[in-house]
């Protein structure tokens, strides 16, 4: 962001205004860590601000601070485009294009307010007057903190802050432990934590709340777990009867790609979960090292996101999805085959 877009964005913000900040549909940690701690940010200068989430996010971040302030689009609608339609200022976090925000997106193509992202997405569209765009930062909390240096700020980080955005770039970065985490993430983390994050809390409050049927669940996937040692692949399913029979809640699969990732030799992995609701099979794509799964989800799989973190969708049954996975891999023999 240069310096002239920051002097703009400091005059704006100086008269308390009405401020609508939006994370991506289904939001995990960063987005929602990114978005209240703007939101607290905000608040301290008076401004009249709201979270507006696209829909429901997981019970394990419903713990932030201000959770319940947050409005939900998918069942506030009428409140939320009443918001939407008033705002001078709309916040666009932890996402580069705005269908990103499924069913919210035409109220905000519609909205007057001037758009502001903060993003480290791959491929940023152009829709926000203001963007501040860093694909090489490990997670837009770590640009939110950024960002309130820029208006010379640090000082207002107090520990309701410092917590979100500390959640947000834990989880983004697995724990501080992909490639995307620096010496300045571990700077940003320290400084979090000396303003009052209190780092074993959060951590625990994200991952040790599991439930029995989640654990069972990952149990299910584990075993579902298939490996193809030539291209150094591996992938995971899961129907909508396997999550019914473990009472699947928003959140559960949270991470189970991961595991794939884990296995000796892999550097690609995947995971494919039926959703019967939406009539689509999620895919959740993850890799180590130069191979592009963001590349790989938008040729194939409607999807994006990060080299080594990327999400998509399928519209056809689970096991057409699994099929065209397996039919696709050999295009990319010269990267995935062990060397
Ligand atoms: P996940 O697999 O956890 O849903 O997503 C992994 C990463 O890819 C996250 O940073 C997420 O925001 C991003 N992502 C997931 N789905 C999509 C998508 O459809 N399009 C784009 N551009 N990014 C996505
Ligand atoms: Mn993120």
């Amino acid at each position: 962001m240069i310096k002239a877009q920051i002097s703009e964005l400091k005059e704006l913000l100086s008269i308390p205004q009405n401020i609508v900040i939006v994370p991506h549909k289904n939001p995990d940690g960063d987005a929602m860590g990114s978005t209240l701690a703007l939101y607290h940010y905000l608040k301290a200068y008076q401004h009249n601000a709201t979270v507006i989430a696209p829909n429901d996010y997981p019970e394990f971040l419903k713990w932030l601070p201000a959770n319940d302030t947050i409005l939900i689009y998918e069942t506030q609608q009428e409140k939320s485009e009443a918001l939407i339609h008033e705002a001078q200022l709309i916040f666009t976090l932890d996402f580069n294009a705005l269908h990103r925000t499924g069913e919210m997106t035409e109220a905000l193509e519609n909205a007057v307010a001037t758009k502001i992202m903060i993003d480290h997405h791959q491929q940023p569209d152009d829709y926000a007057k203001y963007t501040y765009s860093d694909v090489s930062m490990s997670s837009t909390c770590e640009m939110v903190y950024n960002f309130i240096e820029f208006l010379d700020d640090l000082d207002k980080i107090d520990s309701t802050i410092a917590t979100c955005l500390y959640t947000g770039i834990m989880t983004d970065t697995g724990s501080f432990r992909f490639p995307s985490t620096t010496s300045r993430t571990h700077e940003v983390v320290g400084k979090l934590i000396a303003k009052g994050a209190n780092n074993a809390e959060i951590h625990n409050n994200v991952f040790d709340t599991n439930s029995y049927s989640r654990l069972q669940l990952l149990g299910r996937a584990m075993q579902n777990l298939k490996v193809i040692p030539e291209l150094r692949t591996a992938y995971i399913t899961l129907s909508q009867a396997e999550l019914d029979e473990f009472n699947f809640k928003k959140g559960d699969t949270e991470g189970f790609v991961n595991y794939g990732l884990s296995l000796k030799g892999v550097i690609f992995a995947a995971i494919f979960i039926e959703n019967q609701q939406d009539d689509i099979v999620k895919v959740s794509l993850r890799s180590k090292g130069s191979f592009s799964v963001n590349q790989f989800s938008r040729a194939h799989f409607n999807g994006g996101g990060h080299d080594n973190a990327a999400g998509g969708r399928s519209e056809e049954s689970l096991e057409a999805t699994i099929d065209k996975f397996i039919s696709i891999l050999p295009q990319y023999k010269d990267e995935l085959s062990p060397e």
